[in-house]
């Protein structure tokens, strides 16, 4: 089945289409369509709230049913934020290794046992006939001191699990743990659930 997925961010695009790929789940993306695609303001407070309004103006865009991703890092010793404005810590535009080096510095007296923080992914998917299909996954962690590893997108070389930085699991890895994970595999449950 073919989905728009609405999004610019291809770090998170390449993980929804290697996760989905398995189900069958084509995915088109705004640069496949041959007309401008104006992101909607994310308004919402929460990630389930933002997943939503990108996938309503995603089906209504593209005409197909449509999946869209809201996720982002909550930081225990920062009161869970930057939480929905994860995409804009430090400035929309800020290269990842500044926001990342930021982000270890406004930590930096923080003691380890105190360094926990969440990844959060809410996935949406809008029909043109109104359905809707909902689903979020956590993914718990800690703010390293410095960067490790090469792969992943975005926070992963600072967020570490069992020692080891997100950026440094192989994309199997990374799949098997990760908040995007759990999100989709309860998505791809109920998807087959609203299918029969
Ligand atoms: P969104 O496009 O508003 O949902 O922005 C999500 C932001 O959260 C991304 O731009 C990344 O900074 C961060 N993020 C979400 N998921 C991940 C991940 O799996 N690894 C690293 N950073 C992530």
């Amino acid at each position: 089945m073919r989905f728009f997925l609405a999004s610019h961010n291809k770090g998170k695009r390449d993980e929804v289409a290697r996760i989905l790929a398995p189900l069958g789940v084509e995915l088109v993306i705004p640069e496949d369509i041959d007309k401008p695609y104006i992101p909607p303001e994310e308004t919402g407070t929460t990630f389930a709230e933002n997943a939503m309004i990108k996938a309503r103006h995603g089906c209504e865009w593209s005409g197909l049913p449509a999946i869209a991703d809201d996720s982002g890092l909550c930081v225990d010793a920062l009161g869970g934020a930057p939480g929905v404005h994860t995409a804009r810590y430090g400035g929309e535009d800020l290269p990842y290794h500044e926001k990342m080096s930021l982000l270890v510095s406004e930590l930096r007296d923080v003691p380890t046992e105190k360094r926990g923080a969440a990844y959060v992914c809410s996935i949406a998917c809008v029909f043109p006939d109104g359905r809707t299909v909902t689903a979020e996954g956590t993914c718990r962690g800690v703010i390293g001191y410095g960067e490790s590893g090469d792969g992943g997108f975005g926070f992963d070389p600072i967020f570490y699990i069992g020692g080891v930085s997100m950026a440094s699991l192989t994309d199997a890895q990374k799949d098997a743990i990760s908040h995007r994970g759990a999100a989709l595999a309860k998505f791809a449950e109920k998807l087959s659930e609203a299918s029969q």
